[in-house]
């Protein structure tokens, strides 16, 4: 991958930033998603945030190394901490963190004004789809895409959603799944879901055998095997 080619991941959550968008990828390492974004002109600024030294040195080179600094502004911050209201962000991309990560940027991001004005977030979580799912749930945001893609033998899925006045309510099953993803169920959705359940069937298995139950944690698991289960009835 390089700043002309991206990952298929990483093109697809590019493919849900509307043209011309001011944008900010957080977490953004080389910055090649906004980099080649801007080389394809279909953005017209963009803030790469990074919170570790080394990747925000990275990014830095290669927007240099582009002749985009003047577009591209390259910021060593936590979070959200990286945009400012006069930025004018329209378009967040959190993407290749866990949920729970991206999840707890987004809370102290919206705890500090930064995603006011902000109409769209694409977030592509490596893990914990439920949990982030539900994180925005609770603070009004609708999803209104999702895909799920495979690329060298990984599961990613990909999330698009924005803020709405009315709330929002996901089922649990909504949530598991996602709302669109569970609605048209391809073979790579099928294949996550096959690979989930064997995996919780075995977590199943070794809580039954142990010595004090951890009853929540078992009808969690129970809840959702039984959901998996109807997938493929
Ligand atoms: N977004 C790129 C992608 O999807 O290929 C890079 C993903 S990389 C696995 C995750 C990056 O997020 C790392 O460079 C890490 O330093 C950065 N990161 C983790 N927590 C962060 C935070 N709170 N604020 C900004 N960057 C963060």
């Amino acid at each position: 991958m390089n700043e002309h080619l991206l990952s298929k991941r990483l093109a697809c959550v590019g493919s849900y930033v509307p043209n011309q968008a001011r944008i900010a990828d957080i977490g953004s390492d080389h910055a090649y998603l906004p980099v080649y974004l801007m080389l394809n002109e279909k953005i017209s600024y963009a803030i790469a945030g990074e919170v570790v030294p080394g990747p925000y040195q990275s990014a830095k080179n290669q927007v240099q190394r582009q002749g985009l600094a003047d577009r591209i502004d390259v910021r060593l911050a936590n979070g959200l901490q990286a945009i400012t209201p006069e930025d004018g962000i329209q378009v967040i991309t959190i993407a290749g963190m866990g949920g729970s990560l991206i999840a707890s940027i987004l809370e102290e991001g919206r705890t500090t004004g930064k995603l006011v004005g902000v109409s769209r977030l694409v977030l592509q979580p490596n893990i914990g789809e439920e949990g982030l799912r539900s994180w925005l749930m609770a603070h009004h945001y609708q999803l209104i895409a999702e895909e799920i893609i495979e690329e060298q033998g990984k599961i990613y899925e990909i999330m698009v959603a924005q803020p709405t006045a009315s709330p929002v309510h996901y089922t649990k099953k909504e949530r598991l799944f996602g709302p669109f993803l569970m609605q048209q169920p391809t073979p790579v959705f099928l294949k996550k879901w096959q690979h989930e359940q064997t995996q919780k069937e075995r977590v199943l298995a070794n809580l039954q055998q142990a010595q004090t139950v951890p009853t929540e944690k078992l009808a969690q698991i129970q809840e959702e095997l039984a959901l998996i289960k109807e997938l493929f009835v």
